[in-house]
């Protein structure tokens, strides 16, 4: 059960992630436009937005990739790109969950820190554990790499320290770049 719930969550995540890449990826070539990276828009019209529709994924799916208010094309790559690391990070999040104690860890997480805050130490332990397996990956060590057991509980432990002491500032800070 925990399992599944992870993986929701990391889907979930995955989402979010792939959002603010959208983001990164269409705003930063183009610094002249002075727009901040962390605005969250990926649409070409400038149709005031109501909160739902900044769900990624679903609100495209809902609108039929259309603006509703103007019904303008809303590009498919950005849902492509939000899609594709949920699935990424779920897929991960399954195969790497398996085990019994890295569940009563997340279980210790949630009881310490609350269901947000066990999420956002989810969230810090996957992106930490991936920053210290690409070096890895770079140093030509692909072939080793399936044989290595990334220590996630590590991870996720550093996650819980860093919601612990800057949790509520962040999820506020990303919350009210959603407009909640
Ligand atoms: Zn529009």
């Amino acid at each position: 059960m925990l399992r599944i719930l992870a993986t929701l969550c990391a889907a979930l995540f995955g989402l979010v992630f792939g959002s603010f890449l959208n983001v990164c990826l269409s705003r930063w070539p183009h610094a002249a436009r002075a727009s901040s990276p962390l605005t969250p828009t990926a649409r070409t019209c400038d149709c005031p937005l109501q909160w739902w529709e900044n769900i990624p994924v679903f609100s495209w799916l809902a609108l039929r990739g259309r603006c509703r208010t103007c019904r303008a094309l809303i590009g498919w790559r950005y849902t492509v790109v939000e899609a594709s690391i949920a699935i990424l990070w779920a897929i991960c999040a399954w195969r790497s969950l398996p085990v019994s104690p890295d569940a009563k860890l997340m279980a210790m997480l949630a009881a310490w820190l609350g269901l947000p805050g066990a999420l956002l130490a989810f969230f810090f332990g996957v992106v930490l554990g991936a920053l210290f397996a690409i070096p890895i990956l770079i140093a030509g060590k692909q072939k080793q790499a399936g044989a290595v057991k990334l220590p996630l509980g590590t991870f996720l432990c550093i996650g819980g320290i860093i919601s612990a002491l800057w949790g509520h500032p962040i999820l506020a800070t990303h919350l009210s770049w959603a407009g909640f």
